[in-house]
């Protein structure tokens, strides 16, 4: 514009003006769009990485508010003395693992980071060549040994690791034994590797620690939703001396990193200056109290989101598709556009954020007709509230699994705005193609 002015040609000053305030007013609604704000999560992945995972439960939030403020963090409210930052929720936390101590910290990966540091500095590590994972992230467990100064020793081959070829490799180098759960992979075929028992039975001297990364950190026995992931639980009771998990995967939590364990190595960690680098705020502290405190009730399925969506049966999924088709239809009539065509589709949820892989859940989805899915998707994005849909095979597809029955109405709201700015103007000139509405196509299968 200053360009323009100085070339001394005429200028419109209105049009400037207007020109002016119309960039600024773009750029401002482009800044809004990025804050961080509630998404509706219609990609039918449960612990989306991207949408910050596990969706805390209503106590979770209640107690994060009453720690927003200040709150006895450190101190003792009986007493007046000074406490251990979280010493009740690592206290929870034990009890639920069935463990001597606990230890929280930022996420896994500082876990992971902290307790190969702290145990077994200038040591060598055992690890099956299975096991050498990469998490994401460019997280991978060669290079986190490297920086964590632990020395790799692998033992076995990529699917077969045996028990022999742990005791083969355990000399007075050896720091530690740690197992690696295969979280975001899985290996079939001939495959073989010990179990955390026969890991315990063979260290030597018996002190070595035997450390089980277990990632997704699930404590709820999962086989009557028709799942298989190994407990933390079992993980301590079969002889893990310290256990490692994330509190927002299975957990259900906020983002942190739990480890569980012998009071010993619990002490340990606490002692190291990393700990105070990697320690969790208050907020998270607050949260994951609340979150354990549901494990510990028996409450998770009832009270915790992420199971609440594992839970779901798919026809209620349906049940809760064909209602939102149907009140969508309704808006469309009352604010006078034409609705696009939409189906009710069969689909597979995920669990995501690199936990049990391969496994699909049964779900329901709105395929919504449309010319440019990849358009309608952008501007789901973009719309308040924002929706995340998934885009299969040239199709925008809703799962609603992972959208729970209090997100139906701000899901509505943000399908029905955009929906009807996007259909009423393309209503005139598609209005000779547009098919009558046909009842049967709200609620077919295929
Ligand atoms: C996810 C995962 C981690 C990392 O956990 P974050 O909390 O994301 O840091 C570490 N180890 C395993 C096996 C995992 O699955």
């Amino acid at each position: 514009m200053r360009r323009r002015i100085l070339t001394g040609l005429p200028i419109d000053v209105a049009e400037m003006q207007h020109a002016i305030l119309t960039e600024i007013h773009a750029a401002f609604q482009a800044d809004q769009r990025r804050t961080m704000q509630h998404v509706i999560n219609a990609t039918g992945v449960l612990l989306h990485t991207n949408l910050g995972r596990a969706p805390l439960a209503d106590k979770a939030v209640e107690r994060m508010r009453q720690a927003v403020a200040y709150t006895n963090l450190e101190l003792e409210l009986e007493s007046g003395k000074r406490s251990r930052r979280g010493a009740r929720v690592c206290e929870l936390l034990a009890e639920l693992a069935g463990a001597e101590d606990a230890v929280v910290v930022n996420n896994c990966a500082a876990a992971t980071m902290l307790v190969l540091n702290c145990i077994a500095s200038a040591k060598e590590v055992i690890v099956s060549r299975g096991q050498l994972v990469e998490i994401g992230g460019g997280f991978r467990l060669p290079e986190v040994f490297e920086s964590a100064n632990v020395r790799l020793r692998e033992v076995g081959t990529t699917n077969r690791t045996y028990v022999r070829d742990y005791e083969a490799a355990i000399s007075e180098m050896t720091g530690a034994i740690l197992r690696v759960h295969r979280s975001n992979f899985f290996q079939t075929g001939f495959v073989a590797e010990p179990t955390i028992e026969e890991l315990a039975s063979i260290r030597r001297p018996k002190s070595l620690p035997v450390i089980d990364d277990l990632g997704s950190g699930c404590v709820v026995d999962l086989a009557p939703l028709g799942l298989c992931e190994p407990t933390v639980q079992n993980s301590v009771q079969k002889g893990a001396d310290l256990c490692l998990f994330s509190g927002d995967k299975l957990f259900g939590g906020p983002q942190c990193g739990i480890v569980v364990g012998k009071k010993i190595w619990m002490e340990q960690l606490r002692g190291t200056p990393f700990m105070r680098a990697l320690r969790a705020d208050k907020l998270t502290l607050a949260a994951l109290e609340a979150t354990t405190e549901i494990h510990l009730a028996g409450r998770s399925v009832q009270q915790l989101p992420v199971y609440q969506m594992l839970a779901r049966r798919p026809e209620d999924i349906r049940a809760q598709c064909a209602r939102v088709i149907n009140e969508l239809t309704r808006i469309a009539e009352r604010d006078h556009f034409q609705p696009p065509a939409m189906r009710i589709l069969e689909c597979q949820s995920e669990i995501g954020g690199g936990s049990m892989p391969g496994v699909h859940l049964s779900s329901f989805g709105i395929c919504v007709e449309c010319e440019s899915p990849e358009n309608l998707a952008a501007d789901l994005r973009s719309g308040a509230p924002a929706i995340l849909c998934r885009l299969t095979q040239d199709r925008l597809l809703l799962d609603l699994r992972t959208v729970l029955p209090h997100e139906v109405d701000d899901l509505l709201l943000g399908l029905s705005g955009n929906i009807s700015s996007r259909f009423s103007r393309q209503e005139t000139p598609l209005a000779p193609q547009v098919p009558p509405s046909n009842p049967d196509s709200t609620t077919e299968i295929s």
